[in-house]
């Protein structure tokens, strides 16, 4: 597939492999191993001096082109697939650092993130140090001579933060530092982040990739000599494989990004303008919004303002609650990255983990709410709102 092909003709076509049996759609291949016609072949596969499939924790037809298709879609030189979101980030810091290292991680990021890298990956004496990601002179004061990586998120999720990307990586190069940035709110249908400079781009596919919330999965994609070395030798020596079955779900998810991605952002945007007029709700925050702090700086990198929007109800927890409590079209649920409208309480769910100090630094309040908008009609999301509003 040509690599000058538009972004939504390399997610239809990008990274397609046909067997001998000529299958127009992509096929499905559930085999754990595969087989050699001597032991001759099956000696030199094991030895790389030959291309082949040996075994599905290694490689497999359907998770190759899964990997091929996100790499074409974020402009990555390369891709490996990992079961979840959190394993791609926990193949990230474990693949790439060493006792000793140290590594700087915006704060705001995904709530599980937290805890891997302060409670398990300082067990390895590896220490993280958590800034802003929108002050930059705070991220030059937290590099040190041993700093190794910078782990980002953009937006963030749900107080929908904007690190300026290109102004990282600039940093992270003068020191020496690899740049991670999580790019499952956006997507590479609204935002790739290695045009910007990051070197790898962490994907919870389980998100907009599947895009209908079935499967769990993720996967890393960058500079080869990093997911071609080092992370893929982690995923194939420490387990952290995708199935067959999810990375085939996402493939095909992955021919209807684009659409999905324009439509609910366009969704989205209707929901937010809507909310900010609303009298019960103080502040709408979505990067989509004039009103948003660094609408400029969304516009340069995204080509949307994404699905993702957080509201401020008056009234605080009890207030948040109620407009919860009250719909009856959206779903209740922590998920986000579906066709489907999903409504959630921060504070008390995804977050709830952190200390009241870490949520009030990651900018998530009592009164917030997560609104992830989908693909169903916009003035049916917002009625269901006003129930609960009014
Ligand atoms: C969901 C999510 C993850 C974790 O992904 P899983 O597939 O649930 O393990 C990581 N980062 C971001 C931004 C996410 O939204």
């Amino acid at each position: 597939m040509a690599s000058d092909h538009k972004p939504d003709t390399l997610g239809v076509r990008a990274g397609g492999i046909r067997s001998d049996f000529q299958e127009h759609s992509e096929a499905l291949v559930l085999s754990t191993s595969f087989v050699y016609k001597s032991a001759a072949e099956a000696a030199r596969k094991f030895a790389n001096e030959e291309p082949g499939y040996i075994y599905s924790r290694f490689t497999n037809p359907t998770v190759t082109m899964f990997q091929d298709r996100l790499a074409a879609l974020e402009g990555a030189e390369a891709c490996v697939a990992t079961s979840t979101g959190m394993a791609a980030v926990a193949t990230t810091v474990f693949g790439l650092l060493k006792a000793g290292d140290h590594m700087i991680a915006a704060r705001g990021v995904f709530g599980t993130v937290v805890p891997l890298f302060d409670q398990i990956l300082s067990k390895f004496n590896v220490e993280t140090t958590w800034v802003d990601p929108r002050d930059a002179d705070a991220w030059v004061k937290a590099v040190r001579p041993n700093t190794k990586l910078f782990f980002v998120e953009s937006p963030s999720n749900p107080a929908l933060e904007i690190a300026d990307i290109a102004a990282l990586a600039t940093l992270a190069k003068k020191s020496g530092a690899i740049l991670a940035v999580d790019n499952a709110v956006c997507s590479p249908a609204l935002q790739q982040p290695i045009k910007f400079g990051a070197d790898l781009v962490i994907h919870s596919a389980t998100k907009y990739l599947d895009g209908q919330g079935r499967v769990l999965a993720g996967a890393i994609a960058g500079r080869k000599d990093l997911v071609s070395g080092p992370l893929y030798q982690f995923v194939r020596t420490a387990g952290p494989a995708i199935s067959p079955f999810n990375a085939w779900v996402c493939l095909k998810g992955m021919e209807t990004l684009g659409i999905r991605m324009q439509a609910q952002s366009a969704n989205a945007l209707e929901v937010a303008r809507w909310l900010e007029a609303h009298k019960g709700v103080q502040r709408v925050i979505y990067p989509g919004l004039k009103s948003h702090p660094q609408h400029a700086l969304a516009k340069r990198q995204q080509s949307a303002g994404g699905a993702v929007l957080s509201f401020v109800a008056r009234g605080g927890r009890e207030a948040a609650w109620k407009i919860i409590d009250a719909v009856k079209l959206i779903s209740i649920t922590a998920n986000f990255g579906d066709v489907k409208s999903t409504i959630c309480h921060p504070a008390t769910t995804t977050h709830a983990r952190l200390t009241p100090a870490e949520r009030e630094a990651a900018g998530i309040g009592e009164g917030m709410i997560r609104l992830a908008v989908g693909l169903e009609n916009p003035a049916d999301v917002c009625a269901d709102l006003e129930r609960g509003l009014s």
